[in-house]
């Protein structure tokens, strides 16, 4: 069969209607994609890097809040029972864990009713840990946002925007990692307010986070921070491991957040991948 008869055969199976139809379809979509809501997608990766730290008892949590750390009951074993299985119980806001909107923001989303698009994300990770080594109250400002996009590019749509400290170094240690003064006061790093301001108001990103104990820093006693990401519906992920070890720019992340029913926020696996 030669090519101007397959042409005439096509063209006699289907429709004018038909064709019309599949014409607008391609150009409704043709419009989706020119309107800007896609975000950058990975081709294919090599390289997988869990930003998670282990959820332990002992693993440092926000002052007062010691009591509900993890804790763990067994219930049945395999020698007496034939399976494992246990109770565990922790805090919302303990470990590597998500904020999610309703953490902050009365009537906000929680966490199982956030995108799951909005899960995986372009990752932008800015190091501030050489600023941090000599200043614990070093914190991200919209300087470190426009030096890190005039190295890579502008922050890709959809990003999901985390800050290297280095603090991660102390998480073995919890008053280091506090790092509280005799006033009560803590000094870790964190998002400045005027770089979530930045990042909100003026590009499009899904979360930010932190390798400390909050996405504000340590000082921080308004918590301006939570107050801006949180209620314009984003997610803050605390406590991230292994920044160091992803590029800053072109890698993605998986945020394996908690499907939990009404939940604030919630321990979550953060996995990178490029
Ligand atoms: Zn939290």
């Amino acid at each position: 069969m030669c090519a101007p008869n397959v042409m005439a055969k096509v063209a006699s199976e289907i429709s004018r209607r038909k064709f019309l139809g599949l014409a607008a379809g391609l150009a409704a979509a043709g419009v989706a994609r020119a309107s800007g809501h896609e975000k950058p997608k990975p081709a294919a990766f090599t390289h997988v890097q869990d930003l998670t730290h282990v959820l332990r008892h002992d693993f440092p949590i926000w002052p007062g809040e010691d009591e509900r750390k993890l804790k763990t009951k067994t219930i049945y074993t395999v020698k007496e029972n034939g399976f494992f299985l246990r109770t565990v119980t922790y805090s919302e806001h303990h470990g590597t864990h998500m904020d999610a909107p309703a953490h902050f923001t009365e009537g906000g989303a929680t966490a199982e009713k956030l995108d799951a698009a909005n899960l995986f994300a372009p990752l932008a990770v800015i190091h501030i840990h050489e600023r941090a080594a000599k200043d614990p109250d070093a914190w991200v400002t919209p300087d470190d946002i426009l030096a890190w996009e005039k190295k890579y590019g502008p922050l890709p749509k959809g990003a999901f925007v985390a800050m290297h400290s280095g603090w991660e170094r102390f998480a073995n240690d919890q008053d280091k990692f506090r790092n509280m003064d005799a006033s009560g006061t803590m000094h870790f790093p964190g998002f400045s307010p005027d770089a979530a301001q930045m990042l909100i108001e003026e590009r499009e990103i899904v979360g930010i986070g932190v390798d400390t104990l909050s996405l504000d820093f340590g000082a921080s006693k308004d918590f301006k921070v939570h107050l801006t990401v949180l209620p314009a519906g984003k997610y803050g992920i605390e406590n991230l491991a292994n920044l160091a070890k992803v590029p800053p720019a072109g890698a993605y992340v998986f945020i394996g957040g908690p499907k939990v029913e009404g939940a604030s926020g919630g321990p979550t696996r953060a996995i990178a991948v490029w």
